[in-house]
């Protein structure tokens, strides 16, 4: 179980996560947790293998109730812990994902199709098992932010939200969408080492995707995820991604 409590700009809160506390990773047990776009990317480097071994080695689809595109989640280990869990804790912690980073604190963002629109709001999360809400360590939300490294997520993550906003009120049946046409919207969203081979292919002139960033996309996987979203953007509607 857990509580929310809205957070504001000035907002402060106790928390303190350390190896030694006695609830030290019972957190990373059975976790429900999406991964995004730029999770992937860090992810994928960090344990140094291409997009399509983490995708079919750490994650799983899910859908959401009436939304016909996926979001990727990652998958347990068999015995019901994070894979990326050790007797000394996380294994990945410098490029863990973006809901470890940011706990206690969770994020929610009105959708919106472009990233100016996006209304975000912090939350203050307590679960029962957690004793770090125990701690006299005080931040300040903006200490947590720097602390986690959260602007950079948020940052790539508001693009991906335009990105879903715009998927999500799309109608895959009435466009009569094949399911290659599928694979590639998935491709090129979450398996960017594939997509960097099709993306020739794929753009055309009208999609208005500079030279510069298909140059920067063929050794960057940021500059990749950005010229997918930018065909994915001209695919759904037309227009280029500004
Ligand atoms: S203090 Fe909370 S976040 Fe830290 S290890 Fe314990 S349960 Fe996990
Ligand atoms: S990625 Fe690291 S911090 Fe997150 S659940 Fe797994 S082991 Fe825990």
């Amino acid at each position: 179980m857990a509580n929310e409590k809205l957070l504001n700009a000035h907002s402060t809160f106790t928390f303190d996560c350390h190896p030694g506390i006695s609830c030290f990773t019972d957190c990373c047990n059975d976790v429900e947790m999406t991964l995004y776009p730029y999770d992937i990317i860090r992810l994928k480097k960090r344990l140094n293998i291409d997009s399509e071994s983490f995708l079919e080695k750490y994650t799983s689809m899910e859908f959401d109730e009436g939304v016909w595109f996926p979001h990727v989640t990652l998958k347990m280990a068999v015995n019901d812990a994070c894979p990326f869990l050790t007797s000394n804790g996380c294994s990945v912690y410098e490029d863990r994902p973006f809901s470890c980073r940011s706990y206690p604190l969770a994020r929610s963002v009105k959708r919106a199709c472009s990233p100016e629109n996006q209304e975000a709001k912090y939350y203050l999360v307590r679960h029962n098992y957690c004793r770090g809400h125990e701690a006299s360590r005080q931040w300040h939300l903006s200490e947590w932010v720097d602390k986690g490294d959260l602007n950079i997520f948020n940052e790539m993550n508001s693009h991906w939200i335009t990105i879903y906003t715009i998927l999500k009120s799309y109608s895959f049946e009435a466009t009569g969408m094949n399911v290659n046409f599928f694979r590639l919207l998935f491709c090129a969203i979450y398996n960017s080492d594939n997509f960097r081979l099709l993306m020739d292919s794929c753009l055309t002139d009208e999609m208005n995707i500079s030279n510069e960033l298909k140059e920067k996309a063929r050794s960057c996987d940021i500059h990749l995820m950005q010229v997918g979203f930018a065909f994915i953007h001209y695919c759904l509607t037309g227009e280029s991604l500004k």
